[in-house]
């Protein structure tokens, strides 16, 4: 497979970081104020898992998870109240935002052939540019050419908030100490893992979210990307 390197590289800005740094939300409405593509990628490796629970396989069997990756279909589909996610048909968006999700979806995207098959579909819908990607290797391994990087982080504790007020909000029964715990989990997982780690890209803006409102936070992004195309023109 071939990097398409360079190609309209000043059209994808990339938002990496852990759970709870803010940077799907922050992604969602930078692409709507850019009337740019946006890429949740950790809603694909999310897919893949909830394809793997049903189907009972071992989330560690990288032949079955090969086959299972070239036998579903992953799309997105702008609804009147966001983005949706679809497995087949099947509209997932609610599905695959349940803590046992969260595990799962850690745990396969540490399999070669998961992320191979993924990487390669993520890179096809960036193509042509216009996208703003968010994920754990957007800005390292996806779109290493990228001309805008961020990578937005927050203390644990903080990133643990959010994520139960988020789960909360959908009525889903949940104790924060689990949320604190499996946050952690995550973390620790998505670093230290082999294959494409969490960690930001050397030319990264790092931000710091902690304390930091949506809003905040967007309209750091938004200036710093309003810097850096002024000194590449
Ligand atoms: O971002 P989100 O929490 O939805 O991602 C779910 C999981 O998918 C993450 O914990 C991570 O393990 C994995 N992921 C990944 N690479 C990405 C996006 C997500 O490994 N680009």
């Amino acid at each position: 497979m071939k990097l398409l390197q360079n190609q309209n590289s000043d059209n994808i800005i990339t938002i990496d970081g852990p759970s709870g740094s803010g940077k799907s939300t922050t992604g969602k409405l930078l692409a709507r104020e850019k009337a740019f593509v946006y890429l949740d990628t950790g809603a694909m490796y999310r897919a893949v898992a909830l394809a793997a629970s049903r189907k009972n396989l071992n989330p560690e069997d990288e032949d079955a998870l090969r086959e299972l990756c070239s036998e579903i279909d992953i799309s997105f589909k702008q609804g009147s109240d966001g983005q949706k996610v679809f497995l087949n048909e099947e509209d997932i968006t609610e599905k695959i935002r349940t803590p046992e999700i969260d595990m799962l979806a850690s745990g396969i995207s540490a399999v070669k052939s998961v992320r191979q098959a993924l990487v390669e579909l993520q890179r096809n819908a960036g193509a042509n540019g216009k996208i703003v990607v968010d994920g754990r290797d957007a800005g390292t391994v996806i779109f290493p050419n990228a001309r805008f990087k961020f990578f937005l982080n927050a203390t644990l504790e903080e990133r643990a908030k959010r994520r139960y007020k988020e789960l909360v909000e959908k009525n889903l029964k949940v104790v924060y100490a689990d949320i604190f715990r499996d946050v952690q989990r995550r973390d620790r997982a998505d670093s230290s893992r082999e294959l494409s780690p969490l960690r930001p890209a050397a030319d990264a803006v790092i931000i710091d979210t902690t304390g930091m409102t949506i809003e905040d936070v967007l309209s750091k992004i938004s200036s710093e990307i309003e810097l850096m195309a002024s000194s590449l023109t």
